[in-house]
């Protein structure tokens, strides 16, 4: 197997590296908190997998990242001494690129460099972010455990393919050698490197090291290289929140997030008591493109007394949550503790439901103080927060609280209406909270349901998210004002209706009561029922669904699905 073999790309790896090195430029410097975010899950991963066999951390327990360059030969080497990989996990990671839903998203690329740069920053560039500064980048890798003998050498230019040959390594871990483009050289400058490195660094838990800066020494004596830590090297969430500043956050929440952009908002927080730990969670800015995939990767990173325990452990947030991102740090939890023991464990459920309270918080103070933030969170997880009252029913009002609707009070379809702005808008009287589903904005915003309310000055919310009508079969009430579907049933406008008007409605039906009969014996059986109503102030008549009748969406739906 020692060979050398070539090896093409998976074609979406293609795609990437085609887009990444022709629009990333302007962010270049990126390809450096990649590598060193993987780095550093590489130690993380380590360690985990030490507390089962000790015997993997060999002659070195201690895990570092050391970060230098050679003006020379123009080239950049990271090397960590974490977990590694095998020539199949080479072969896996560095070839293709195991996200579902990636071909799909690639279709979505359109050449457009500035929007495409977007797209892939929330897609995540991960490891092939080196080929923008590099025309050449080799790999040495020993998987921690493995003989000496069973290094491996993978290369690339990062075009159609790579090559990998089995190769003695005699330490643990990956070195990365980036090969820089002669244009890029300004990050093989110690000056500017060191520069770089620092901005990236701080958040990491584990120590970073540079070459030393030697004064007044004989450079024409190779002394043996001496290192220094560059960074703070401690885990950030464990550090108090008035030491941390607001850069350090974001870089630490790109690490964790895989992401690009600086989130939205954040909430770190050390619980004590009966229950010991830290949470730092995290809203995103941006939705990512699986949040709708069933597999989509979502959860807290898991660490227990500060030793990394597992990605994506999602037993502690609910689904409709799933967007946001973090670690929780458990003192109580055991070393070992699992997937199936966090689904079992009742003290799981209790950190579960405090921190939705913390992140239902956090949303609150955002909507507060930062309306238009919250505007844009709308706009990306409105359609997934809809889930929460069906998923979550003791925070439905909480929640409730966070909805966004279209109303009539405004003159497009977007979501920007709360319930209290919509109940500081009541009418005199008016003590319920109307609406109206439909398909379609356009369509509702027409309907004949609205002309009463619209002559009373009443505002309606518009519907026509197709979550919508599920979302309302679960609220029934919020700040003690019941919800009314204006399509359904008798409507009754209680107080709005001033008494005389009643009286009028009441006539009007008893001197009616002959045509709607005929009307009853033409339709037959393809209605429920005709009405004289007072719904109508130009529109001879309208279709109403029955108190607890199937709502229009929801038919649509089940007709679509064949029932
Ligand atoms: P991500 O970090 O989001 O998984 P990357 O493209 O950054 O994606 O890396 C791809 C994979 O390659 C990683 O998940 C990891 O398995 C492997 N990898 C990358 N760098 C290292 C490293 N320094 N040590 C061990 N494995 C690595
Ligand atoms: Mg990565």
């Amino acid at each position: 197997e020692a060979q050398k073999e070539t090896l093409g790309f998976q074609t979406e790896v293609k795609q990437l590296l085609h887009l990444m090195i022709h629009s990333m430029y302007s962010n270049k410097e990126i390809f450096l908190r990649e590598l060193i975010s993987n780095a550093s899950d590489a130690s993380d991963k380590l360690r985990f997998e030490a507390i089962a066999k000790p015997e993997l951390l060999e002659e070195q327990p201690d895990t570092v990242i050391r970060i230098s360059s050679d003006e020379t030969a123009n080239t950049l080497t990271i090397e960590d001494n974490g977990i590694g990989m095998s020539r199949d996990e080479v072969i896996e990671n560095l070839g293709t690129i195991a996200k579902s839903g990636t071909a799909a998203f690639m279709q979505q690329l359109t050449g457009d460099q500035k929007k495409d740069a977007s797209l892939i920053g929330q897609f995540g560039v991960g490891f092939y972010s080196a080929f923008i500064v590099a025309d050449k980048v080799e790999v040495f890798t020993r998987r921690a455990g493995a003989d000496k003998t069973q290094g491996v050498r993978w290369e690339s230019a990062g075009e159609g393919e790579f090559t990998i040959e089995t190769v003695e390594k005699a330490e643990r871990g990956t070195r990365i050698v980036l090969h820089l483009k002669s244009a890029e050289s300004e990050f093989a400058d110690g000056f500017r490197l060191r520069n770089v490195v620092k901005k990236y660094s701080d958040h990491i838990s584990l120590p970073i090291e540079l070459p030393k800066q030697k004064q007044g020494e004989d450079e024409s004596q190779p002394a043996e290289l001496e290192w220094e830590t560059v960074n703070r090297a401690s885990a950030l969430w464990t550090r108090p929140r008035t030491e941390i500043k607001d850069d350090e956050y974001q870089e630490f929440y790109k690490h964790v997030a895989h992401d690009f952009e600086n989130p939205l908002s954040w909430s770190h927080n050390k619980v004590e008591g009966k229950l010991e730990y830290t949470s730092l969670l995290y809203v995103p800015a941006r939705a990512p493109f699986d949040l709708y995939q069933r597999e989509a990767p979502r959860g807290l990173k898991l660490y227990v007394q500060r030793v990394f325990i597992m990605d994506e452990a999602e037993q502690f947030l609910p689904l409709y949550l799933r967007f946001i991102k973090g670690v929780v740090d458990s003192n109580d939890l055991s070393l070992n503790v699992s997937r199936e023991i966090l689904q079992k464990d009742p003290a799981i459920d209790s950190m579960k439901s405090a921190l939705t309270k913390r992140v239902l918080d956090m949303l609150e103070k955002l909507a507060k103080k930062e309306p238009e933030q919250y505007a844009t969170f709308w706009k990306n997880f409105g359609s997934v927060m809809k889930e929460g009252p069906a998923e979550d029913y003791s925070n439905r009002e909480k929640i409730a609280g966070l909805l966004r609707f279209a109303s009539t009070q405004q003159n497009d379809d977007s979501e920007v209406v709360s319930l209290d702005a919509y109940i500081e808008r009541m009418q005199e009287g008016q003590d319920k909270i109307y609406y109206l589903t439909g398909e379609r904005y356009n369509q509702v915003k027409n309907s004949p349901h609205l002309e009463i309310f619209r002559k009373k000055g009443i505002e309606v919310l518009l519907l026509t998210d197709r979550i919508d009508e599920w979302l309302m079969s679960h609220l029934n009430e919020y700040s003690g004002k019941e919800f009314v579907d204006i399509a359904r049933g008798d409507l009754d406008l209680g107080k709005l209706d001033a008494e005389e008007d009643k009286q009028a409605q009441e006539e009007a039906a008893k001197a009616k009561a002959d045509l709607v009969q005929r009307i009853k014996d033409v339709l037959k059986d393809s209605v429920d029922d005709v009405k004289v109503s007072h719904r109508l102030t130009d529109s001879p008549a309208v279709l109403v669904v029955t108190e607890d009748g199937m709502g229009l969406q929801m038919r649509k739906i089940l007709e679509a699905t064949g029932q």
